[in-house]
């Protein structure tokens, strides 16, 4: 019981418990689909640099960068522990460092740890999605994450959106695997064991293609310390999957039902899309299309010759 105290107090000064955890949530949507949206104070409600935002390939700016360099994704975790901290699940407890450079990135940024939102926080051309997954990464010239968070260059969180389909998603199906052991209230903040081996990797689509802008934590504080880069290329998940995690109490009976803030407004923001190898696939593409309007010219010059 003490120990399960002392863990609690640790955990308390976690990233996602910045300040006052308890104290602050999401509308309950199942009472009232149009109950407001709380305020959360601070920086949340007069920040100009707040996430999430409606991500639009209209009017984007279009960017060209070094691919991004990912270091360690691939080695498959063994060790992960998963938390429900009320306002999401969270995992941590990676083998080594996963480091994140490349792109627009000045640094090298490790990651920190892993978490969900149900629906998608931000929306593509205005589509919504039902899950997206925030790798949240530290620069490294910082020594911990609360410090990350008082500098504009402080964290990257790579978004994930996962669309709607029939085919069960495995990685994700692997965290799901571990749900029941912090669904309910009295295991929250308890961290349990990921039974299941993970790849970081596993949980990140093609990032060949993605938005990136200066934005905030999309949690209190509401820090905007963010480098936000979301992938538009999405894995699939389906809607049973999805509700597993909506099953994860934030309460006594209380099911945290939708976990994603409301879209926050751009403030005429540098909104980058950035298209590393659909550059290169619309070059190709041009050129086979003028090969093949060579062909059929020659074609009818020779029918014409023939006739
Ligand atoms: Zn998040």
């Amino acid at each position: 019981m003490v120990g399960k105290r002392v863990r609690r107090k640790l955990l308390s000064c976690s990233f996602l418990a910045l300040s006052a955890a308890s104290e602050w949530g999401y509308p309950d949507l199942d009472n009232n689909q149009d109950e407001p949206f709380p305020k959360w104070g601070g920086l949340c409600d007069t920040g100009r640099k707040q996430s999430p935002i409606n991500l639009h390939v209209k009017g984007a700016l279009k960017g060209e960068f070094t691919p991004l360099k990912f270091e360690n994704y691939d080695e498959h975790q063994g060790a992960l522990q998963m938390v429900n901290n009320g306002h999401s699940i969270q995992l941590s407890g990676f083998a080594h460092d996963l480091t994140l450079s490349g792109g627009g990135l000045a640094n090298d940024f490790v990651v920190e740890q892993i978490h969900m939102h149900w629906w998608s926080e931000h929306t593509i051309n205005d589509i919504r999605y039902p899950l997206e997954v925030h790798i949240v990464h530290r620069n490294k010239i910082y020594p911990n994450i609360t410090m990350a968070a008082n500098f504009k260059d402080g964290i990257t969180v790579i978004g994930v959106l996962y669309h709607v389909s029939n085919t069960p998603n495995d990685a994700i199906g692997s965290i799901i695997k571990s749900l029941d052991n912090v669904k309910s209230y009295a295991q929250m903040n308890v961290p349990t064991h990921v039974a299941d081996s993970l790849a970081v990797d596993d949980l990140v689509p093609s990032v060949d293609t993605y938005f990136t802008y200066a934005g905030s934590l999309t949690t209190p504080t509401c820090a905007e310390a963010v480098t936000w880069i979301v992938l538009t290329n999405t894995f699939p998940v389906t809607l049973d999957q999805v509700n597993q995690f909506k099953e994860i109490e934030y309460k006594q009976d209380k099911q945290l039902h939708n976990n994603y803030r409301e879209l926050q407004s751009e403030n005429n923001r540098a909104l980058v899309l950035v298209q590393q190898q659909q550059q290169q696939r619309d070059s190709a593409g041009r050129l086979s299309a003028q090969g093949l309007g060579l062909i059929v010219l020659l074609g009818v010059a020779v029918r014409q010759l023939q006739l």
